[in-house]
C-alpha cells in the first residue's frame, strides 16, 4: 500500500476498531498438518526476505523474481515478464511486473485464452533511505500466500487454476516520501505496474470477471480492513468467505477508500478488492520493524484459506 490519501477520520476510525476478540476459528484450531498452507507460506515469506530488500531496479528484485518463477514452474504455472519504462520523481526507471498462467510454456493459446479472475499481489519493497526496509507483510507475505494458492490449486483444482491468472506488481511503492507528482505528466509517484498492466488489458481482449488483490496478509495480529469503495459483490463474497473458513473476526470494513493496486484494475472495469491488513496499526508500517518478526504462519494460514475459499467459489 502506498499511501493513506483519503482522510484523517478513516485513520481513527482503524484505530478505534482494533479487534482483540479471542473466540476460535478452524484455522486456528488446526492441528500442524492442517495449517500447512501457512507453514508454507511463511517459508516462502522468509526465503523472499533472504535477498534483502527489493525495490525497482535492485538485485534482489531480481533474485525474487527467479524465486518466484521457478516456484511457480514447480507447480505447472508459466510465468512472463512484463517490462516497461516509466518516468518517476528519480527519472526514468525499468519495471517489471511478472505474469502466470496455469499450464505448460508450449501449451498453445495460454495466454490468448480468456480468464474469469486475476490473483495479484506487489512484489517490490519501498526504498527508505537510512535503512534496509524489508516489506515482509508489505507484500512478501502475499506473495508467499500467492505461491501457496497456486501450488494448492494444481493441487486439488486445476481446472479453476486456469481460469486465473496470477499478476505480481513492480513499483507499487512510492519512490518519494511525499509520493510527489511526476514531472511532464500527469501522474502520481507509486502504483507503476498496476497503472501499465491494467491498460494493456484494452489490446488483450475479454476482461477477466474479477480480481482479489492481496497485501499485508501475514501479521501477526491479523486484521483484514477491505476498502469502502469495494466493489459490493466481492465484498459480499470474500465478507462470506471469511465467515465459512470461521475468520470473520479479523475481517472488517476501512471507513475509507484505500489507494493501492486495485484502483486501476477498477478503473479499466475489472472489479477488484482489496484484501488488505490494517497498516495503521502499532507503527510497523514503512518502519524496519515490517520484518519476519511481525509474520505468523497462522495469520497466513486464515488468509489463503480466504482467499481459496473465495475462488473456488467464483472461478
Ligand atoms: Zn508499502
Amino acid at each position: 500500500m502506498i499511501a493513506r490519501l483519503f482522510c484523517i477520520a478513516s485513520l481513527s476510525c482503524i484505530l478505534s476498531s482494533c479487534d482483540t476478540a479471542k473466540s476460535e476459528s478452524p484455522a486456528e484450531e488446526g492441528t500442524a498438518k492442517e495449517n500447512t498452507h501457512g507453514a508454507n507460506a511463511y517459508a516462502h515469506t522468509k526465503a523472499i526476505l533472504a535477498f534483502g530488500p527489493r525495490p525497482v531496479e535492485s538485485e534482489g528484485l531480481k533474485q525474487v523474481s527467479a524465486y518466484v518463477s521457478a516456484e511457480l514452474k514447480k507447480h505447472n504455472w508459466h510465468a512472463r515478464y512484463q517490462t516497461f519504462q516509466a518516468m518517476t520523481p528519480l527519472g526514468e526507471k525499468t519495471f517489471t511486473n511478472i505474469l502466470a498462467r496455469y499450464g505448460a510454456e508450449d501449451n498453445a493459446g495460454l495466454w490468448e485464452k480468456p480468464v474469469k479472475g486475476l490473483l495479484c499481489a506487489h512484489i517490490d519493497s519501498k526504498p527508505i533511505p537510512g535503512i534496509d526496509f524489508l516489506g515482509a507483510d508489505d507484500a512478501a507475505s502475499a506473495c508467499a500466500a500467492i505461491l501457496e494458492i497456486a501450488r494448492t490449486l494444481h493441487t486439488d483444482s486445476p481446472d479453476k487454476a486456469s481460469q486465473l491468472e496470477l499478476v505480481f506488481f513492480d513499483g507499487e511503492e512510492a519512490l518519494t516520501a511525499d509520493m510527489g507528482p511526476v514531472q511532464g505528466t500527469n501522474l502520481f509517484d507509486g502504483i507503476y505496474g498496476s497503472r501499465i498492466y491494467a491498460a494493456q488489458w484494452r489490446s488483450r481482449g475479454q476482461l477477466p470477471e474479477f480480481g482479489l488483490l492481496l497485501d499485508m496478509i501475514g501479521h501477526k495480529d491479523l486484521s483484514i480492513k477491505l476498502p469502502s469503495d469495494s466493489p459490493r459483490e466481492l465484498k459480499k463474497d470474500l465478507l462470506a468467505a471469511a465467515k465459512a473458513t470461521g475468520a470473520a473476526k479479523h475481517y472488517k470494513m476501512a471507513s475509507g477508500p484505500i489507494l493501492d493496486d486495485h484502483v486501476p484494475l477498477n478503473n479499466a472495469g475489472i472489479p477488484t478488492i482489496d484484501m488488505i491488513g490494517d497498516f495503521a496499526r502499532k507503527g510497523w508500517w514503512h518502519q524496519k520493524e515490517d520484518d519476519l518478526s511481525i509474520i505468523s504462519a497462522k495469520s497466513l494460514e486464515i488468509s489463503i484459506r480466504v482467499s481459496l475459499f473465495f475462488l473456488k467459489e467464483r472461478l
